[in-house]
């Protein structure tokens, strides 16, 4: 039996962990179905190369795309009762609340970080959306509200980035204080004259879109996003009507005047440290030289004064 154990079992085991590695070198894309290789998805920031699909990523690789280097401190988040209605469907909550945990490798769905973003400090809120679809319940807004006090307490800016279904039912009520707690922690950041931006990725819906997410300073979308508050089937039912093509869409909020830009995914970084620029430095880019007034300038240039001159152009910041 010995040889059995120690030397058939392993080999066993050995083809299928190489089986299932093999399988998840490959992904499909959501969007056209092609096959893409792990290695040139990750490349891509999780983008489909043939036709620019945008998949969901995980907070931990949101953060180390976001952050300089990938580098970044999460933050240990407050703790919350865990299922404080003892709440019960096909399964109990609590068991949810495990398998999610034991999935995932999160305490809930949400993750908190700060690091330098293009040289700036920010504190960066990421959703987790395969903890239970990104639902919002008491542990993300008691983590948002971390986030934002320590956003206030580092004088820096406060990324929130959701991907999220909505309110977590299973909290029932306790869920949907979430809502109004969310928003008013983001009003720390207004008293203390930080800049809040919200990064709206694919999905972002239901309490979350009604909530913190809606409220930014500058509200970025994620190309190709969906956001909205109703699902499109349960509109469309509700009133009995064909919504246009595109609808719930990021770049059909733009169009709409629901979010300032719409940004590709490679473009994100980028924009982010541009914006921060604009909004947190205070010195102007480059030094700043009077212009000669216009009579002195024409006097020096041209004492005989025949014509005025014009002042030179002040060196570009670049
Ligand atoms: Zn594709």
């Amino acid at each position: 039996m010995n040889w059995l154990t120690n030397f058939v079992r392993p080999k066993i085991r050995a083809l299928v962990s190489r089986t299932e590695a093999a399988e998840n070198l490959w992904t499909k894309c959501p969007g056209c179905e092609h096959m893409l290789f792990h290695r040139d998805l990750e490349a891509a920031l999780f983008v489909c190369a043939s036709c620019g699909h945008h998949l969901r990523v995980s907070a931990k690789q949101r953060l180390a795309m976001l952050f300089d280097d990938g580098k970044y401190q999460r933050i240990e988040l407050p703790r919350t009762p865990a299922d404080p209605l003892r709440f019960r469907d096909k399964k109990r909550y609590s068991d949810r609340l495990k398998e999610a945990q034991a999935k995932t490798g999160e305490s809930d769905a949400i993750v908190v970080a700060h690091g330098t973003l293009g040289g700036y400090p920010v504190v960066v809120a990421a959703f987790e959306f395969s903890f239970m679809g990104g639902s919002m319940g008491t542990a993300v807004g008691e983590a948002l509200v971390a986030a934002a006090q320590l956003a206030r307490l580092q004088q820096a800016p406060l990324i929130a980035v959701p991907a999220s279904g909505g309110a977590r039912m299973q909290e029932g009520i306790l869920s949907l204080m979430q809502m109004p707690r969310s928003v008013i922690a983001t009003t720390l950041l207004r008293e203390a004259g930080l800049p809040y931006i919200v990064v709206l990725t694919d999905p972002t819906t239901g309490g979350v879109s009604a909530s913190f997410a809606m409220v930014a300073d500058i509200a970025i979308a994620e190309s190709g996003a969906v956001i909205g508050f109703a699902g499109q089937r349960v509109i469309e039912e509700t009133i009995r009507e064909t919504l246009p093509e595109g609808f719930q869409r990021a770049e059909y909020l733009l169009e709409h005047g629901m979010v300032d830009m719409v940004v590709r995914r490679k473009e994100l970084r980028p924009t982010l440290a541009r914006i921060l620029g604009l909004l947190l430095r205070r010195e102007p880019s480059a030094e700043v030289l009077s212009l000669p007034r216009a009579a002195d300038a024409a006097d020096a240039a041209n004492p005989a004064g025949t014509a005025p001159s014009i002042a030179r152009p002040a060196p570009s910041a670049e």
